[in-house]
């Protein structure tokens, strides 16, 4: 991997870096090999557990086998790719039908043709095992620290995801450290649960039901603690906003990081529903009294020699072997990445921290207003496209215009390199 210039600039370790090879860098790093922006010898992505194996294993943490998006949405640019995938390798019967758009891929199905993508480019032989821990935007390359040494680059694309930033309730923060208490996102098994345990699982959305469902087993006694009543819906928020037109607008109306950014992408997001696929299971094993609801919010949980002790708002208690939260992601730019970011660099962030992103390229604006070299896709670029930021098709959209910018960008700084070895 190199690449001189011979403008006198820094050479650097590559042209392109992308941090994180979970959907959205996946994406990227096809959509830039397909275009032919760059070859392999010149792409690295930086992730330490494996390309999606990180979303992989919180869909089996949650026991999720269907994804709730269309077999449209995948890591691919040719929109039919999985679909053509299924029927190539006999497999239809895992497009599951729907009351809404097409139909939905099992996970296996999603992952499989991921594993293909990756494998036609060879994604795995340009993956850095390791994290990256700061990034220093200079004028004419990003120089990348990460735990296997410093690297460069000319061009960083970000896509974290939430790097581990997770929300437990307030109660059970002094006992996240025991063993009786967990976060689904953080370390949980559901095959290190035991076969007669009492589990007690917190939330009340799709997590929450799936993981409910999944670990109802006969000999078990499960109670989902939900305090609100469940809400039901076909897709994460209104399919306008999975257009990226129109009515991504309102939100560009607003200034960068904003405020009231923030709120709109909160108030179109139905954060805490359930897909009807989802529900219809959760309300069977309800009905068959696998799983049962406790419909209150626990105000105090102790723990003591393996057991756990919940009290909740209505008086009623229980004794628990395990209680896992499946109380959703923390704030996407608290993970440890971007708060080192906002420490020290001199990249705008704005209203909670989140990242100051051009509306047309999502490049990082630097506090003197210039854009940067780096680009984010995934939820922290969700003030730019949306609620639909994070999602499979978010990926699609973010791969759009970061592509499209850099291909302009190279194109120009490749003239800048030929004018330079002519004269
Ligand atoms: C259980 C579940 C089901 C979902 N189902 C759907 C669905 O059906 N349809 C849909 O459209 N969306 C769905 N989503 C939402 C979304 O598509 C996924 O969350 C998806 O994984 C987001 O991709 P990502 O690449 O942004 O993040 P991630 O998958 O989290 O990938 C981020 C990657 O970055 C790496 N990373 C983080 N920090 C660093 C660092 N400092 N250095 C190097 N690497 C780093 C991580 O190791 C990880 O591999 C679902 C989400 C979950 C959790």
């Amino acid at each position: 991997m190199g690449r001189r210039t011979g403008t006198g600039e820094t050479a650097t370790d590559a042209l392109v870096t992308i941090v994180g090879g979970g959907v959205h860098g996946v994406h990227l790093a096809v959509r830039l090999l397909k275009r032919g922006l760059v070859d392999r010898s010149e792409l690295r992505i930086v992730d330490p557990p494996g390309l999606l194996e990180s979303f992989r294993r919180k869909c089996r943490q949650c026991g999720m086998v269907e994804f709730r998006s269309p077999f449209v949405h995948h890591v691919g640019t040719d929109p039919f790719s999985l679909r053509n995938f299924a029927r190539t390798h006999g497999r239809e019967d895992e497009l599951r039908s729907t009351t809404v758009g097409a139909e939905r891929p099992t996970a296996s199905l999603f992952f499989d043709h991921a594993g293909r993508l990756c494998d036609r480019y060879d994604l795995e032989s340009i993956r850095l095992d390791a994290r990256v821990t700061d990034l220093v935007d200079r004028h004419n390359c990003v120089e990348i620290e990460t735990t296997d040494g410093p690297v460069s680059s000319r061009w960083c694309l970000l896509a974290v995801g939430y790097g581990r930033s997770v929300a437990y309730p307030e109660w059970a923060t002094e006992l996240v450290s025991t063993d009786s208490v967990s976060h689904v996102w953080e370390g949980f098994d559901p095959d290190a649960v035991d076969e007669t345990a009492s589990v007690g699982i917190v939330g009340g959305g799709i997590t929450a039901a799936q993981l409910a469902t999944t670990l109802a087993q006969p000999g078990r006694d499960v109670v989902l603690f939900a305090r609100s009543p469940f809400r039901v819906e076909t897709l994460e928020a209104s399919t306008d906003w999975m257009h990226f037109s129109g009515v991504t607008e309102r939100l560009h109306a607003h200034p960068p990081a904003s405020r009231a950014r923030a709120e709109l992408v909160a108030e179109a997001r139905y954060d805490g529903t359930i897909p009807p696929y989802a529900f219809r299971r959760l309300k069977r094993a309800l009905e068959r009294e696998r799983v049962e609801l406790e419909r209150s919010e626990i105000a105090v949980a102790t723990e003591a020699g393996g057991t756990v002790v919940v009290t909740c708002r209505d008086g009623s208690a229980f004794c628990l072997d395990e209680l896992i939260c499946a109380t959703g992601f923390g704030s996407p730019y608290d993970g440890a990445l971007f708060r080192q970011l906002r420490r020290k660099s001199t990249l705008q962030a704005g209203y909670r921290g989140a990242p100051s992103l051009d509306d047309d390229t999502l490049r990082w604006v630097r506090d003197d207003g210039t854009p940067s070299r780096i680009a984010v896709s995934g939820v922290a670029a969700q003030q730019v496209l949306g609620p639909f930021a994070r999602n499979v098709i978010g990926a699609r959209r973010a791969g759009e215009l970061i592509v499209g910018f850099l291909e302009s960008e190279l194109d120009g700084e490749k003239r800048r390199v030929d004018r330079y070895t002519r004269t």
